[in-house]
């Protein structure tokens, strides 16, 4: 039987990456994207993945990326992350306009480019990897809440749209991972982004590839709607024990 293929955006780091060895292991053919070549291509050697340039930014650039998937069974919609921690009273427009355009309009790109595709293969599945930003809000976080919420309710639209169709549509909100995220927040300050994690443990990218594939890999009548996964120690977006 043909492999069943799987693609994962913003596969060159964090969770993208621990997403795309997990669906590897699970037997998916892969098909990864990310802006930086040379890190997706480092994720995808090892696994015999397909590895090309992606900007979910860019209408064309995915379009382009999409054409070239033959087949899709699964896309994980990863790619995205939070830019600064300002009030809104001082908040910086394009930044906003980052984290929208690659957290939101990018899923709605790529569901848009490959839901024909998703929905030919008879059994298809999108995961939409929002957060508990989605589903909470925090002071200085407006922007990337604001972004999370939208893709919250771009997954449960999806799901209402597709009633009938045989397309499974599942979120997953983390609360804190240890990835590039809190470094790339931070514009590279390595000693912020560090803080952030101080004296607890937070999730590793393993740990929500763990529950993104277990969400694929049920049978085709189960639809996992949400997963909310946390740190045993962070209980809420703003409530965190640190030791
Ligand atoms: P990460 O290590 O910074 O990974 C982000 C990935 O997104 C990178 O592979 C990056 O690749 C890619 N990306 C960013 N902009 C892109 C674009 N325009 N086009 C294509 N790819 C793009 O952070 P992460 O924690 O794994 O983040 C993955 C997802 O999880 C994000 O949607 C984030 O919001 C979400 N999340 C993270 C956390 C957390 O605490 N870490 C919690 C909840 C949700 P390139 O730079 O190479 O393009």
């Amino acid at each position: 039987m043909a492999r069943k293929i799987a693609v994962v955006t913003g596969a060159s780091s964090g969770i993208g990456a621990a997403t795309a060895e997990r669906l590897a292991a699970e037997g998916f053919e892969l098909h990864l994207g990310a802006r930086r070549l040379d890190r997706l291509e480092a994720v995808a050697r090892p696994l015999g993945a397909h590895a090309r340039f992606l900007d979910v930014t860019d209408r064309a650039g995915v379009a382009e990326f999409c054409n070239r998937v033959p087949a899709c069974h699964v896309l994980i919609n990863n790619a995205g992350g939070a830019l600064g921690l300002e009030p809104v009273a001082e908040a910086d427009e394009s930044r906003w306009r980052w984290m929208f355009d690659a957290n939101v309009l990018g899923t709605l790109r790529m569901t848009q480019a490959l839901l024909p595709k998703i929905e030919a293969s008879g059994d298809g599945h999108i995961v939409i990897v929002s957060s508990i930003a989605g589903l909470e809000v925090y002071e200085g976080g407006a922007g990337y809440t604001a972004a999370k919420h939208a893709e919250t309710v771009l997954a449960e639209t999806l799901r209402l749209e597709l009633m009938g169709r045989p397309v499974r549509v599942t979120e997953i909100n983390p609360g804190m991972v240890e990835t590039e995220f809190s470094l790339v927040r931070f514009g590279g300050d390595q000693e912020r982004a560090a803080q952030v994690y101080e004296g607890m443990t937070p999730l590793r990218a393993e740990d929500v590839a763990d529950c993104i594939a277990w969400a694929v890999s049920r049978p085709s009548h189960v639809n996992i709607d949400r997963i909310v996964v946390k740190p045993r120690e962070q209980v809420s977006a703003t409530k965190v024990f640190r030791s």
